[in-house]
């Protein structure tokens, strides 16, 4: 068991002694590994394995290795043998190393923040604005169409929709590049989530209640089922100011698929909004919180539907997930397409989901594009062999 923690932690420790930009940028690499020869090579060992295969090495336990499935399932919403190493080790030792962080006032701040940072530096954010098609001339991605009919033109064009949007729905009338369809071919979409916001009275919750939960209350095979597990956070347990006095705020959510929700007349989806979420709530009444239905005073349920709706994603989901067992991240694309002048950011990209996934994604991406304008050093020569070498790994995946 030890020996499988220092994994863990031998992984950890490699990402965060390296300074962390694009890893389709040679030169960037180059001085990397003459920095940290022996962290590059950790982080090469296990970039083409999965956490399961190694918890299996170490760990013989069933129960425990049931454990880290779950725990896995929490980050990927697939079990530890399809789970990358090397993103499990980030998020499982980043829960312990200084302990979780919340921001005050909620998660919307993290983008208000961010919102704030791009605009002091001179940036403009355009609200309200729906992308319908990425514009591609000669071959070269050019600008964006919007619902209302603005063309934007920009040298470099960064598309934040999941990749099976950028390429099935915002490039029109272009062919799936090799490079997607192989992506396609190793990765299909995870389920999405039912998710029910609760506002409750307080005293309900008893007062030692924390703001996570987990709950798989019969058998570790219902895991992966859809609705089979549940995720609880209260984060008014850790900042009050987000509910009125006397009151906490409940966020509850399963995995589920978009299927299970098409077809439907209005009334029949807004029927079975109400059964399935009543279902969920009497589940965690059972197991955590006595009382909680009668407790409730605001609550409001989405589907996979919502999350289509609202984050513009294919099928509502939650990211990219192997089809088969992957070679841990080998086969994951990077933040350049085969299309000139496009790059892609976010969950369907390397290191995949989760919000600390995604912060490095668009770190890297932003390492890259800088290299492109020519706001960094770069080699054409060395960039080209590199990505020919890249491409070749992604064929082992
Ligand atoms: C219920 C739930 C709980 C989660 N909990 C955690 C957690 O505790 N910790 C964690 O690390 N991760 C968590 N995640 C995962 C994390 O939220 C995602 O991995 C991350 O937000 C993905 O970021 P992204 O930028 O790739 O995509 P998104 O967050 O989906 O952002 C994409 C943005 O692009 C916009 N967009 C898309 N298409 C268009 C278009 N055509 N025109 C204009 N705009 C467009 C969308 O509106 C959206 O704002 C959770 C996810 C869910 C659904």
């Amino acid at each position: 068991m030890n020996a499988g923690r220092s994994v863990w932690i031998e992984i950890f420790n490699a990402l965060n002694s390296l300074e962390l930009k694009s890893l389709e940028e040679p030169i960037y690499l180059f001085r990397q590994f003459f920095k940290k020869p022996l962290e590059c090579l950790t982080l090469a060992y296990y970039l083409p394995q999965n956490a399961g295969d190694i918890a299996r090495k170490y760990i013989k336990d069933p129960q425990l290795l049931s454990f880290i499935d779950a725990e896995c399932f929490i980050v990927s919403t697939v079990n530890a043998l399809q789970t990358p190493m090397i993103n499990a080790s980030m998020v499982l030792c980043d829960r312990h190393f200084g302990g979780i962080n919340y921001p005050v006032g909620g998660v919307g701040e993290i983008a208000k923040s961010l919102a704030k940072g791009l605009m002091d530096q001179g940036s403009e954010i355009i609200y309200k604005a729906n992308v319908t098609s990425i514009i591609v001339d000669h071959g070269k991605a050019v600008g964006v169409r919007l619902s209302d009919g603005r063309e934007l033109f920009a040298k470099t064009i960064i598309s934040n929709a999941t990749r099976w949007d950028t390429f099935g729905k915002l490039l029109k009338g272009e062919d799936l590049p090799r490079e997607e369809e192989s992506f396609q071919k190793l990765y299909v979409k995870a389920p999405s989530f039912l998710s029910i916001h609760m506002g409750v009275k307080a005293d309900v919750l008893p007062p030692d209640t924390d703001c996570h939960h987990f709950v798989l209350e019969n058998d570790w095979t219902y895991l992966e089922n859809s609705y089979g597990s549940i995720f609880l956070s209260i984060p008014t347990v850790l900042d009050s100011s987000l509910a009125p006095e006397g009151h906490h705020i409940l966020h509850i959510f399963t995995t589920c698929s978009i299927e299970d929700w098409e077809g439907l007349s209005l009334k029949d989806y807004k029927a079975k909004k109400d059964l399935v979420a009543d279902e969920i709530i009497s589940r965690l009444e059972e197991k955590l919180f006595p009382g909680l239905k009668s407790s409730i005073v605001f609550k409001e349920v989405g589907t996979p539907k919502t999350h289509r709706r609202y984050l513009a994603r294919d099928s509502g989901t939650y990211g990219p997930m192997p089809r088969r067992t992957p070679k841990g991240l080998l086969g994951m694309p990077f933040n350049t397409t085969a299309v000139d002048g496009l790059y892609c950011v976010g969950d369907s990209c390397f290191p995949g989901q989760g919000v600390i996934a995604v912060a490095f994604s668009g770190v890297m991406c932003a390492h890259r594009v800088a290299a492109d304008i020519g706001l960094e050093k770069k080699s054409p020569v060395l960039d080209a062999a590199l990505l020919r070498l890249l491409g070749w790994f992604r064929t082992l995946a």
